[in-house]
């Protein structure tokens, strides 16, 4: 699955490639090359009541981006495992791509190039990432998501 977000979504759409999901942020020129790279229509996510354009849309209903973040895990069902959390950009949305420690060494601090084996690194931006603290934090945070989800609409008896 694959979105398209509004300019003003630029949060959300971070926190979507973060997940490893493929996400371009309208009107931003150095993002077009990735549009035109894949196939495949993509998912458009607005906060706009008018359709914006031909395609899927999804309306999101909250203001606020881990609210947003919700809804779109929710109701697309999205998944992730280890690969995926450190599949993309977060600021560019292209793929990383992993290296060896030898290939950061200066680009990180020297505690956490001592801490691990392998990093991810952008092809374009040249940040790099590894899996930090966070990683622990934004697993529970998603499991809850899903878990509050699945409880819903057992209460709802659409299961
Ligand atoms: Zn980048």
């Amino acid at each position: 699955m694959k979105f398209s977000a509004e300019r003003m979504l630029g949060r959300l759409a971070k926190w979507l490639r973060i997940l490893g999901y493929d996400t371009v942020l309208e009107g931003r020129p150095d993002m077009k090359v990735s549009l035109e790279e894949e196939d495949g229509p993509r998912v458009i996510l607005t906060r706009r009541r008018k359709k914006p354009g031909p395609g899927h849309a999804y309306l999101l209903h909250s203001d606020d981006p881990m609210e947003q973040l919700k809804e779109v895990v929710a109701t697309f069902r999205l998944t992730f495992d280890d690969a995926s959390l450190f599949s993309r950009c977060s600021v560019c949305n292209r793929a990383l791509v992993a290296v060896p420690g030898a290939e950061v060494v200066g680009r990180v601090p020297d505690y956490v190039l001592a801490g691990h084996g392998t990093f991810y690194c952008c092809p374009l931006c040249r940040r790099v990432y590894w899996p930090g603290s966070h990683l622990g934090r934004m697993k529970k945070w998603l499991a809850g998501v899903l878990e509050a989800e699945e409880e819903a609409e057992e209460e709802n008896g659409l299961k």
